[in-house]
Parts: C-alpha cells; structure tokens; sequence
C-alpha cells in the first residue's frame, strides 16, 4: 500500500470533475453525520471502502480532520491536508475518517448577477443546507450511504431512492439514506419541513415545504406528476423512486438526483410552478441521471431550458419569442470582450455566461431540430439518455446519438457551434420583385458581416392570399436568394419565428433594461447641484455594477455616441434635451428606457424615484427586469412591465403598399379652410420659392380673418430675436425698408421677398400679430457643423431646454433625405438630425410661448412641408408643449398615410420676381462690395467691376447689400438706375462713377 498525502489547495466544485466510470471498480462512501445547531458544527465519521485496482484521491479540503485509518493502521495527517492519494492495490482497501466541519457563514448570494447560485453550506438551528465540502470525498464517481442523525422535528433530505427513519435513544431522529446509483457527490438538507406525500405510477412525489408554505404543496404535486409525465413521454423513463421538492431558506433554484431544493422566495412566486418547476424536474435526466463530463462543456442547461422553459412557450404557440428573448439576451450581455465558444461553458457566473451556456446552447439544440427533424432530434434525445444514465456523458455523447440516429456526420456542425463565439451577423440587401410570366419572384441578397457560419436560414413572402416559406442553406458571405410565389407578395420576412442564432438587426431589438445593464461604456449621470441623500449610497451601488459616473454638464456628445447611460429625472436638462419633458406620474420608482438617439447600440434609460436609500433598493429590483423597457413601482410593488415594440424577423417591404384616397368630395380651398378653421392651429405648408404656396397661405389667413376669427400668423421666415422688428412693423411704427433691414430679413432668409410681401402688408393693414417662430441662423448652422454640444453656455440660452429627438420615424425620414444630399453643410447625420429637431422644437416652442401669453388667438404657421409632414416637425412638438389641436394643410404634397389632413394643389403662378442686378455682394465697412459678377448679367452689360464698391443707387445711400435688395425690391424689370460707384485703380488711386444700369 502506497499512500501520498498532498497539502494542495484543492478547489471545490459542486460537481466534481468525473474521472472514471465501472460500477465493480466503484468506491463505497458510508457517511454518518451528527449536528450541535447552536454552534454550527457538524460531526462525522466516513468510512471508504475503494475497490482494488485503482488510483484512488481522498479530498479532505475544507474538513477538520480527527483521525484516519487504513485498514485500521492510523494515518498521520495535519491539518494542512487536503488530499490523500492511494497507488494502485491488490485489494480492497478500507480507510476510515472522523472529521468535523463548522460553518458560521450564512452563505450569501448573489441575487443581482446570478440569482439562484449560492455556492456555501448553512449549520443553523433554523435548518441544514450542505452542498459541498462536507464530507471526504473520493475525487470521481462512488456509491454513497448517508446516515444523518438530525435534531427532533427535524426532516432529512438527501439523494436517496429509499429513505428509513428511527427515534435514536436520546429522541433524536436518524435518517438513512439509500442510493443505488454511482454519483459524483451527494447533498444534505435538513429542517422543520411539513411533509406531504402522493404516489405517482410508482415514483413517490414529496413536498418538503416549510409550515407556513405547506398550503402550497397541493399545486407542487399536481404540477410535478404533469411534468414527470410528459418527460417520461418525450424522453424515457424517469429511473428514481423518489422525487421531492424541498424549499430552502437560501435563494436557491437547484435540482440533485430525486429532488429540486428551491428558494423560499421561488417557491412563493406563482409563475415557478410553469416556469422553474419544469426545468428542475427536467434536471432530473439531464444531470441527474445522466451527468455532465465537464470536459469540452457543460450541455445540460441548454438542453433543460430548450427542452423546459423554451417547450412551455413552443407548446404555448410562443416559442418564437422566447427564441428571440434569448438573442435579445445575448446581444445585450455578451461583447466581443466576454464571449466564449459553447465548449468552455461550465456554470453560469453572471448574465454573460448565462447568455451563452442556456440561451446560445438551447438555440444550437433548436437549430439542430430543424437540421434533423423533430422525429430524429427527440429518438437521438432519447437514445442519450438511454446509452448515459448514471454516467458522465458529453457533447462527444450527444453528437454520437444524433449521427447514430440520422446515420448522417455531424462533425461540421458541432464543431462550427460548439468551437466559435457568437453567431452569424446577417445583413438583407436589394430586396426586389420582379415576375417570370405570372409568377411573382422575390429575391434578395444575404450577406455575412462577421465571421462565415453556415446555417440554414428560413425566408417567408408574405402575400395578399397567405404567406410561401422556403428554407436556404447558407454557407457563403455573400448569397443571392429568390422565392416564387402565385400570390401576391407584400413582404418579406427573414427568420421571423428565431429558428436561426443570430445578431438582431436594430428593428428588431427594443430598447430594454438588458442592454443598458450589458453594455460595458455605462454612465449614470447626476443631475449637477441635485445631490440628495441617498445620492452617495447611490453612486456606490451603480459604481459596484460597472457605471461610469457623470455629472450632466461633463456629458459631451462623445460619451453619448459611445455609451449608454443612465440618466436620473426626466425632467433633468439632459433628458429633456433629447426626450422632452415627461409626463408626471404618482408612482414611486419609474424607469423608461429609449433607444440613444446618437448610438444605435446603446439605450438611455431615465429614471425617475427617491433620492434616498430606497433608489438603490429600486435599482437592485431593475435588475431582474432586464427584458422589459419600462417599469414602474408603488410601494415597493410592481405596477408595471412593458416592452416596446419591434419586428418580428427582418422584414423588407417588397411591394410598397400602393397609397390610395377615397376622394368621398373632392373639395376647394374654401372647403379645406372651412374645415381647418374649427382647429386653434392651422398649418400651412409651403415650398419656400413656389408662390402658388403663398397664395394658399394668405387665401387661409384672409379666409379665416374675413370669418371674424382673432387670428396671429406664425413665421418660419422670421427669427425671435427680431420680433420686435416685426411688431413695429405690424403697429405701423416702421416703414418696410426699416422692418427688411431690422429684421435682418435677407442674411437671416434671403428668399425674395415679394413671395411673402402679400402676407405681411395682409398683416399690417388689419393688425394681425406676425409671430417670429425661427431660431437664428447662425446657431443652426453651427449645429449643423458642429453639433448641439459644441454650442456655448450663451447659445443654450437660446434654444429650448427640451427636445424629443426619439420620433424614429422622422429620423429615418431625414436619413434618407441627408443620404442625397449630404455633404451641402454637414457630413455628420447625427448634426443633421440635431439642426432639424432644433429648429422644429425651437419654431414649436415659440408658437406654445405666443399661444400661451394671448390665449385668444387663433394661430396659421407657415412654414416649409419639411416642418409639418407626419406633423413630425413643428405641430406633434407645439402639441407636446401646449395640446391644442391642430390640422396641416400641405401644398403640392405626396399622398401618403397620415402626412396631412389636407393637401392643396394649386396651379403653378408665376412670381411677383423682383429685378436682379447680377452681382454677388460682399459687406464691407459701411460699404457693400461686388465681388463677383453674374457672366452676361445687367450689372456685367453696364460695366460695374469686381471691387467696385456701390455708394448709391439714384439718390439712395447704400451702407449694405440689405440696401441694395431693399432698392430694387420697389424697381420693376425694365427701370433705369444710376449706380454710383467708388472704383480702385492701379496707381492712380479711387475715382468714383455713376453707371447707369436698365434692370
Ligand atoms: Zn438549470
């Protein structure tokens, strides 16, 4: 006999690493184990009988260990001893340990991370949980006896097919334990549990539930002989005695061979009976009858969720979202930084690995479904089990039952999902139609971003008369796929029931919890100056979850391209700077998450609750709300969990819905402002340069001021600082050329004025308010190259604090108008995009102030269709601010679904034009410089030169190009002017001319 006693540290696992297998060669651990509750103290004596022939490794780590004995020789060991190793033997070998344990730990869990994991044992008077680490083990299978003697009124539990209890002499009660099977390790748990019993077609069902709980046991057995029927169906039958569900006081969800330890918390909740139950009694083949061989892989838990939790909601018709909650896990959790290939999944530590060894794993399995077909996927399942109960079995195990069974080499597909991270990143391109004779053809291009997967992708045209399906193989990066169909296709739907593993395209992923949680740039931002009480506990906790801490004057434009963020009170500057204000609300905790305006990535979460130690209770509880994007709490309950819309697969509209009106009365313009004029805000939209538009815009103000209506107009032309321009205009107290030239009309406009002139002599006769609704120019051009963050402290004080940017519709709208015309004066979208909402929030604020000061007044906005189709722009933003209705009448507009309420198509009339002298002037010191020339212009034909600079034109003293369009705004084409120019000459120095030129 040869003995080796190592002081290694010896990690513990729960289950140890399996080494052989052989029921003759198989170790026999006979365990008596005593308790002294009040000092948490176990103590026991084990007695290894290991069966000639073998190594052999005891694992004494964690134990205190008294005495050893082999063969009844005692056995020096100290307390450094971990391990006790045994060379190869002729015979049999008895080796007899007395050991004890204490453990004064209440273990704790990590309910945040990885809830249901508590790795940890309890010795308490209110009950006993040992998992691990308790007894000396032999490092591979063994058969075990357990003989527990526990405290009276105490139950025991442990893996057993048959237990026997008896009163001991000092009325304790000593259970024993009987298991048949070889098992990595077993388990103990104790405690005043109420017993109940049923028998189930030979197996005993038990319920060990703590007294006040017992009320539940009923529903535990009914549940319990359903799912042990349908799993003895699908995949054979159950091979234990017993099943017993045994509450615990730890938050755990656990299943051992013949019984599930649950939580107390868990067991309460009434959905575990259809949800966790089914997975834990499902445990009881995979993993418990057969167990896992941790090498290349833990495959149990996928295999339980696809085949438990995943089946519930099949059975339901609603596997397809539970597949896509699964990619939406996983795309919110795993990155490029923590993601691992499925072979490297042994337990789950946090949501990552969570992502990756259930959901990822039960989506291999799925995908390997529709690979083979149901028939072969549930006979291979079957055959598994079979050929692996009582031992360790691996993906080696699982890849021979599914080749056995189709008779088909698998190798490439185990090797591609078990060997790569992540999964195929797909793109849709080029959908198109297209007919051969009467067959409708559908075809479209698949591309593969990342890494070349090959997978079989599932396509449905959806049509007028139902829908065709076709299922590809792909294997390429780039693939051109065609449908035929007889009817008449509308879209086109890729994977839209989650057979696939897969990214999500943007459309598809709503804006939830998960994904703020997950994404690894996270900020949380305080408002600055607002630090309340609990503000420190707050800032610990998010910090202890991976947040970046921020106040909200640091965050820059940057941090929001490439974070997502957290942002405390709606009402906070920055929230609504990109979402507006909120609505109030009486709950005490409320979270809303939103897609990032600036990163398609990342979400912004807004939070609004308690500056006090309850935010970090409330924000604990977020935690376990990942899938949702949006939640709210009253007294510390639920009351509510949404998540926000989004596709279903990736769809293409193939064919464009044809738009058609029913014309029920083909009405005029009076008609049309008969039926505006009921509405507190008229809108009318123009093309700026197209003058039938502006007839329609005075038609509607003269109509609706000729009906007695007290009516304001609202301009997109004129910018507020210059109001004051405008309502001296309007009294009377200016003359026009002063009104042009305060109200900087040319350099802040520029369109020819005699397209708006009608309108504002309209205005000035009868007194009518003009309210200036733009913002200045020069802040909207500096977002548009810049950006809203780069404008200064003085330049916010100008535009609104709040701003909805999240109407994704108008995003995508003027995407597609920036991909044509990018590059005119900003080549960044997200600048673009903040120009136009600025202008729009800006021309909404402005008409709500006005509307607010003088609530009389019924207002007509003109401005351009851009700022008014969908109602988008300026009238859903004045709706947000003030809720007065409204009705958008668009001139020459396109036809589409709830773009106006009326469109207007007047006949083109030609302008009013004011004579142009062809000449591109420069402002100098109170002089006006020509700087460039129009080839063959008036200016040109006269003689005026570059440089010249003009002092007057007839008698009128011209300081500024203004002056100049002011001039000829009262000139008709044909008029003579006499220029009088100053003219720079070589070496001679200025002479000054008088040129005359016929307009
Ligand atoms: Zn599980």
């Amino acid at each position: 006999m040869r003995v080796f006693i190592m002081g290694l540290f010896v990690t513990f696992f729960l289950f140890l690493p399996v080494v052989s297998y052989g029921m003759e060669s198989m170790p026999a651990n006979s365990i008596t184990v005593r308790f002294d509750l009040d000092r948490h103290l176990l103590r026991g004596v084990s007695k290894i009988v290991l069966p000639a022939g073998d190594e052999a490794a005891v694992d004494l780590s964690g134990l205190r260990v008294l005495t050893v004995t082999v063969d009844g020789a005692a056995l020096k060991t100290g307390p450094e001893t971990s391990v006790v190793t045994f060379g190869p033997s002729r015979s049999a070998e008895t080796v007899v340990i007395e050991y004890e344990i204490e453990v004064a730990k209440v273990p704790a869990a990590d309910m945040e991370k990885n809830p249901g994991v508590v790795q940890g044992n309890l010795i308490e008077p209110s009950g006993i949980v040992l998992m691990g680490g308790w007894y000396p083990s032999v490092r591979g299978l063994s058969v075990y006896n357990l003989t527990a003697v526990l405290p009276p009124g105490f139950e025991g539990i442990s893996e057993a097919d048959q237990v026997t209890v008896r009163e001991t002499a000092d009325r304790k009660k000593e259970f024993v334990f009987s298991f048949p099977h070889p098992v990595g390790g077993i388990t103990l748990v104790g405690g005043s549990y109420k017993v109940q019993r049923e028998d189930f077609r030979g197996t005993e069902i038990a319920t060990y539930f703590l007294p006040e709980d017992a009320g539940l046991a009923k529903k535990y057995i009914e549940y319990t002989k359903k799912y042990l029927g349908m799993y003895n169906d699908l995949i054979g039958p159950y091979r234990y005695k017993r099943f017993s569900i045994v509450e615990n006081v730890l938050p755990t969800g656990y299943s051992f061979p013949t019984y599930t330890l649950l939580g107390r918390e868990v067991v309460r909740l009434p959905f575990i009976l259809e949800t966790s139950l089914g997975h834990e009694i499902l445990h009881q083949w995979f993993g418990n009858m057969v167990y896992v061989d941790y090498k290349g892989g833990n495959w149990s838990e996928g295999l339980t969720t696809y085949l438990a939790d995943q089946r519930f909601e099949e059975i339901k018709g609603e596997g397809w979202d539970y597949r896509k909650q699964i990619l939406i896990s996983f795309g919110s959790y795993v990155n490029a930084d923590n993601d691992f290939p499925l072979k490297a999944f042994t337990s789950r530590m946090d949501y990552a690995s969570r992502a990756i060894g259930y959901g990822k794993c039960a989506m291999v399995l799925h995908m390997l479904r529709t690979l083979v077909g149901d028939q072969n996927f549930f006979d291979a399942v079957r055959a598994f089990v079979e050929k692996n109960s009582f031992r360790p079995a691996s993906w080696t195990d699982i890849k021979a039952a599914f080749e056995t069974v189709t008779g088909k080499d698998l190798s490439w597909y185990f090797k591609q999902w078990l060997e790569e991270k992540g999964g195929p990143q797909v793109e849709v391109k080029n959908a198109a139609l297209s007919y051969r004779g009467s067959t409708a053809v559908v075809s479209f291009e698949l591309e593969q971003k990342g890494k070349d997967f090959k997978f079989l992708l599932p396509v449905a045209v959806k049509t007028k008369e139902g829908e065709t399906r076709k299922t590809f193989e792909i294997e390429k990066k780039k693939t051109r796929l065609e449908i035929e169909t007889k009817g008449s296709p509308t879209e086109l739907v890729i994977d839209g029931n989650y057979d696939l593993f897969r990214g999500l395209s943007a459309k598809e992923f709503p804006p939830v919890i998960s994904r703020l949680l997950g994404d690894p740039k996270k900020i949380f931002v305080m408002q600055d100056g607002k630090k309340g009480d609990g503000s420190s506990a707050v800032t610990e906790y998010l910090k202890s979850e991976g947040f970046a801490q921020k106040e909200e004057r640091e965050v820059s434009y940057d941090d929001l391209k490439a974070s997502s963020l957290l942002i405390f009170g709606s009402d906070s500057p920055l929230a609504e700077s990109l979402y507006a204000k909120g609505g109030k609300n009486d709950q005490d905790f409320v979270l809303v998450m939103r897609e990032n305006p600036y990163n398609p990535k990342g979400v912004i979460a807004v939070v609004d609750g308690p500056a006090s130690e309850d935010m970090v209770g409330y924000l604990q509880r977020m935690m376990h709300y990942g899938k949702y994007s949006r939640i709210s709490f009253r007294g510390g309950r639920n009351t509510l969990k949404d998540i926000d819309a989004s596709a279903r697969g990736m769809t293409r509209k193939v064919a464009g819905e044809v738009p058609g009106v029913e014309i029920a009365r083909l009405i005029d313009m009076p008609g049309v402002i008969d039926k505006a004029a009921g509405k507190k805000i008229v809108y009318v939209g123009e093309q700026h340069d197209n003058f039938a538009h502006h007839r329609v815009e005075y038609e509607v103000i003269r109509k609706l001021h000729e009906r007695g209506n007290k009516i304001a107009i609202g301009m997109e032309m004129f910018q507020k600082p210059f109001q004051k321009a405008l309502d001296d205009y309007i009294s009377g107290a200016i003359d026009e050329r002063e009104f042009l030239k305060k109200s900087e009309y040319f350099k802040q406009w520029g369109f020819d004025y005699t397209l708006y002139r009608e309108i504002l002599l309209y205005a000035r006769q009868f007194k009518i308010p003009v309210i200036a609704l733009n913002i200045r120019k020069e802040i909207v051009s500096k977002v548009f190259k810049e950006g809203l963050y780069a404008l200064t402290p003085e330049e916010r004080k100008e535009i609104p604090q709040d701003m909805d940017l999240s109407d994704l519709q108008y995003k995508a709208r003027l995407k597609q108008f920036f991909e044509v015309h990018k590059g005119a004066e900003s080549s960044n979208f997200d600048f673009f995009y903040q120009a136009q909402v600025l202008w729009d929030e800006s021309m909404a604020h402005n008409l709500a102030a006005f509307m607010k000061n003088d609530p009389d007044y019924q207002v007509v906005v003109v401005a351009g269709m851009g700022h008014l189709a969908f109602g988008s722009g300026i009238p859903k933003r004045a709706y947000r601010l003030n809720g007065q209705d409204y009705s958008i009448i668009l001139n020459d507009g396109d036809i589409e679904k709830n773009i106006s309420d009326f469109a207007l198509f007047p006949s083109p009339i030609k302008p009013p034009e004011t004579p142009k002298l062809g000449v591109i002037l420069k402002d100098e010191k109170d002089m006006v410089a020509i700087e460039a020339l129009a080839p063959g212009g008036v200016a040109e034909q006269a003689g005026l030169r570059k440089g010249d600079l003009i002092l007057a034109m007839d008698n009128t003293k011209i300081d500024s190009a203004d002056d100049v369009r002011i001039f000829l705004l009262y000139k008709k084409t044909g008029d003579t002017v006499t220029v009088r120019v100053r003219r720079q000459r070589f070496l001679f120095g200025p002479v000054e001319k008088e040129i005359r030129v016929t307009l």
